[in-house]
C-alpha cells in the first residue's frame, strides 16, 4: 500500500547563502524522497526560509533594508542551488508568510487554552542608546572565569565557560558600545516542566523507532531531576520584546514569538501553501507520516519543543526525526570566518557535475549521527573509479557494438551465464531498497558497486571486443552486449535516487519510460536502444583544487619566456595541417605491456566498426584501468609502425611541458560531453 509521507529539511536561517552543510542535508533528504517516490509512495517534500529574529533584523538594518526586503533578497538566491543540485522540493516558503503568522498564533492560543502558557517578569540587559533588549549574542564583555576580553554573553571562546550575560564583567552592547542596563520585562513561557508535558515527552521520545538511539541517549538528561528534585527540562521562554522582527503574540502590543517558536511551524505553513484547501484533510489523515531531517545542533528544538507544541495544540506529532552529523572539509570544521570549506555555488560555477557531489555525499552517509568528511583526493578517486570506471563503463563498452552491428536491438536470449548474472542483480533489489529506506546510503552504494564489479568481470571474461573480431561470433557478441545493457539498466534503477539527472539521460538512451523500483523485476526483453551518447565526464583534480582557491589570490607569476617551456614551432599553411587526420577515439581497453615501463597498449574505437591497436608512451602518468571508457584524440592517418611488441596503428595526443623532468604532468586530450568516436578534429 502506498505510504503518505510529509518530509521536510530544517529551515535555513535567511541571513546568508547556503553552505555545503545545507546541501548535504538537502541531498540526504532528496535521495530518500526520490527513493520513496520510485517505490510508488506519495511524498510532500517542503521547506522554507526561517525569516525572523534579532540577527536578521540587525543585519537588515546594517544593509539599509527592511527585514522583509533583506529576507526576500536571500530567498531569491536559493533556486540556483536547489536546481543546480537537483533538490526537488515541492514547495519553498517563508516563515514570514501569512500562513505561518496564522498557524503560529493558532498554536499559541491552543497552548494558552490548555493552561500551558505562563507569564513571568525577568530581568535582562537593555541597550539604552538603541532602545532594545539585547539578545545574548549582542552583549559582550570580559569572561567572568578567565577574564578574556570581548566574549559573548552566553559562553567564552577562550576558556569555554558557559554563563548568563549578566555574569559578564564590564559588559557592553555589540550594537552601540553602550553599557547595557538591567531592565525588567514580562515574558511568556511554555510550561515544558509541567508533569503533563514531561509525561508526554517521555512517552513520545521513547516510542521505539522514533529517534535514533544516540539522539534518545543525548536528550534523556532532560528527563532527570536536579538536587532539589526539580525537572532538568525548564519552561521555555517563547517571547521577545519589541523591536523584534517576528510574529506578534496575540493579546499583546509589543511582544513577539521567539524565532524558534515560529520556525518549525514553517513546516506546516509551507505544506499549507502547497496543498491549499486539501491541507486540513491531509494533516488530519492518520496515514500521513511526518518526518523531519535535521542536523545534530537543533535536536532539542525538534525532539522536545516542537512535538510538545504540536501535541498540546491538538495536532499530530512527528513520526520520525532523522538527525545527521556535520560535514567537515579535509577534516576541518567549516568556519565562515576562516574561509575554509567549499562553496556549493562555486562548485556549480566551475562546471563541476552536481551528481558527483550527490554520489560522494551519499557514499559517506549512514543512519547514525556521524560527521562526514569531504576529502578532495578521495572525492576525485571515488567518482572516477565508481561512477565512470565501474558503472558508466558498462554501457560504453557494449553500446557501440550494439548500434553498429545490431542496429541497437537487444538479444532476447542473453545466454545462460548472462541470465544468471542478471538474476543475481535483480535478486538484490529488495535488499538495496531496505538500505535506502534505513538511510544507509553508503552501504547501498557499496552493494550497487559490488554488482557493477560482477558485470565488469563478466565483460572481461567474454571480451566483446575480441568476439567482434572473430568470425561466427555474432550471436555471442549480441548476447554479451545485451546482458551489459540490461545490467546497466538495473544498476541505473538502483542509483536513480542518487543520480536523477543521469538516470533521465539513461532513460533516453535506453528509450524507456521513467524507471521505477518495480522495473527491476521485469526484463527489458526485445527492445531497441538509441545510439550511446557520452554520459559522464571524469572528475578532475585541478577542478577540485579551484574550489579551495583563496578569494584574494596571490598575484599570478610572471609568464614564462616560452609557453610550455618551448618556442612555438615554425609556421605552416592550412594545407599542411589538413594532411593530419585527427579523430575522436574511445579507449575501449588499456593494459600494461610486458617488458616496457613506458608503454601502454590501447584498444581504440575510432568509429570504424573495428578497433585499433595503439602503443602509447603514457605509462608513467596513467593507470590503465583509469583510461578505459575515456574519450581522446588520435592521429588516424599515421603510417602503421611495427614495434617490438606489435604494430601501432596511430597515436593518441597528450600535452606535457618541454622539460618533463622538472615539470611533470601529462594531459590526455579529451573532448567535451556528448562527443562520439570517429568525429574529425578540424
Ligand atoms: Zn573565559
Amino acid at each position: 500500500m502506498a505510504r503518505k509521507l510529509f518530509v521536510t529539511t530544517a529551515l535555513p536561517y535567511a541571513n546568508a547563502a547556503f553552505h555545503i552543510g545545507h546541501m548535504m542535508e538537502y541531498i540526504q533528504a532528496d535521495i530518500w524522497v526520490r527513493f520513496q517516490r520510485m517505490r510508488g509512495h506519495e511524498v510532500q517534500f517542503v521547506c522554507a526560509d526561517d525569516a525572523h529574529g534579532a540577527p536578521i533584523m540587525i543585519a537588515a538594518e546594517k544593509a539599509g533594508l527592511t527585514p522583509q526586503a533583506f529576507v526576500a533578497q536571500i530567498a531569491g538566491g536559493r533556486k540556483q542551488y536547489l536546481d543546480g543540485f537537483h533538490i526537488a522540493f515541492d514547495h519553498w516558503h517563508s516563515t514570514d508568510a501569512p500562513e505561518n503568522h496564522e498557524l503560529a498564533q493558532d498554536i499559541y492560543r491552543a497552548l494558552q487554552r490548555e493552561g500551558l502558557i505562563t507569564e513571568r517578569v525577568i530581568e535582562q540587559f537593555y541597550d539604552p542608546d538603541k532602545g532594545m533588549f539585547l539578545p545574548d549574542r549582542f552583549i559582550k564583555g570580559e569572561c567572568p572565569k578567565c577574564g578574556a576580553k570581548d566574549q559573548y554573553g552566553d559562553n567564552c571562546e577562550v576558556c569555554g565557560a558557559v554563563y548568563q550575560p549578566t555574569d559578564l564583567k564590564n559588559p557592553y552592547s555589540a550594537l552601540t558600545g553602550a553599557t547595557p542596563v538591567l531592565k525588567t520585562s514580562t515574558h511568556y513561557f511554555f510550561q515544558l516542566s509541567s508533569p503533563r508535558a514531561l509525561a508526554f515527552l517521555k512517552e513520545w521520545t521513547q516510542t521505539p523507532g522514533r529517534l535514533q538511539p544516540e539522539v534518545l541517549n543525548k536528550i534523556s538528561e532532560w528527563f532527570s531531576e536536579d538536587e532539589e528534585g526539580k525537572p532538568t527540562l525548564a519552561d521555555w521562554d517563547i517571547s521577545r520584546d519589541a523591536p523584534y522582527f517576528g510574529i506578534r503574540i496575540p493579546g499583546t502590543e509589543d511582544k513577539y514569538f521567539y524565532v524558534w517558536l515560529d520556525a518549525p511551524v514553517g513546516y506546516l505553513a509551507s505544506l499549507k501553501a502547497r496543498l491549499g484547501a486539501a491541507y486540513e484533510g491531509y494533516v488530519a489523515d492518520p496515514q500521513v507520516e511526518q518526518i523531519h531531517f535535521i542536523g545534530k545542533d537543533i535536536v532539542t528544538f525538534h525532539t522536545l519543543f516542537w512535538p510538545a507544541m504540536l501535541h498540546f495544540s491538538g495536532r499530530k506529532v512527528p513520526n520520525h526525526i532523522f538527525v545527521h552529523g556535520f560535514i567537515t572539509v579535509s577534516g576541518e570544521k567549516m568556519s565562515k570566518s576562516r574561509g575554509t570549506g567549499i562553496s556549493p555555488l562555486r562548485y556549480l560555477e566551475l562546471g563541476m557535475n552536481a551528481e558527483w557531489l550527490r554520489y560522494y555525499i551519499a557514499a559517506k552517509l549512514n543512519a547514525r549521527v556521524e560527521d562526514i568528511d569531504f576529502n578532495p583526493e578521495d572525492f576525485v578517486a571515488r567518482v572516477n573509479s565508481d561512477l565512470v570506471g565501474k558503472y558508466i563503463n558498462i554501457a560504453s563498452r557494449a553500446a557501440g557494438f550494439l548500434s553498429k552491428r545490431f542496429g541497437g536491438s537487444l538479444s532476447a536470449d542473453l545466454g545462460v551465464e548472462g541470465r544468471v548474472l542478471l538474476d543475481g542483480l535483480r535478486a538484490q533489489a529488495e535488499h538495496i531498497a531496505a538500505l535506502f529506506e534505513e538511510r544507509e546510503f553508503g552501504k547501498a552504494l557499496r552493494e550497487i558497486m559490488a554488482l557493477a564489479d560482477r558485470v565488469n568481470e563478466f565483460v572481461d571474461q567474454h571480451k566483446p571486443w575480441e568476439l567482434a573480431k572473430q568470425a561466427g561470433q555474432d550471436a555471442a557478441l549480441h548476447d554479451v552486449c545485451s546482458v551489459c545493457i540490461e545490467a546497466f539498466r538495473l544498476l541505473t534503477i538502483y542509483l536513480k535516487p542518487v543520480l536523477p539527472a543521469l538516470a533521465a539521460q539513461v532513460e533516453q538512451f535506453l528509450d524507456v519510460a521513467p524507471l521505477e523500483w518495480s522495473d527491476a523485476a521485469r526484463a527489458l526483453g526485445r527492445h531497441t536502444i538509441r545510439p550511446y551518447q557520452h554520459l559522464m565526464q571524469r572528475a578532475d583534480a585541478a577542478h577540485v583544487d579551484k574550489l579551495f582557491d583563496a578569494p584574494a589570490a596571490a598575484p599570478a607569476p610572471a609568464p614564462p619566456a616560452h609557453p610550455g617551456g618551448e618556442p612555438v614551432a615554425a609556421q605552416i599553411g592550412i594545407d599542411d595541417f589538413a594532411k593530419i587526420d585527427l579523430r575522436l577515439a574511445r579507449i575501449v581497453n588499456a593494459e600494461r605491456v610486458d617488458g616496457s615501463d613506458k608503454l601502454l597498449r590501447l584498444t581504440l574505437d575510432v568509429g570504424e566498426g573495428r578497433t585499433r591497436n595503439v602503443f602509447s608512451g603514457i605509462r608513467s602518468a596513467f593507470e590503465p584501468e583509469a583510461l578505459i571508457g575515456r574519450m581522446t584524440v588520435m592521429v588516424a592517418n599515421l603510417a602503421p609502425r611495427k614495434m617490438k611488441f606489435g604494430v601501432s596503428e596511430g597515436m593518441v595526443l597528450a600535452a606535457s611541458h618541454a622539460d618533463e623532468k622538472n615539470n611533470p604532468g601529462l594531459y590526455l586530450l579529451e573532448p567535451g560531453a556528448g562527443a562520439i568516436p570517429g568525429l574529425r578534429v578540424r
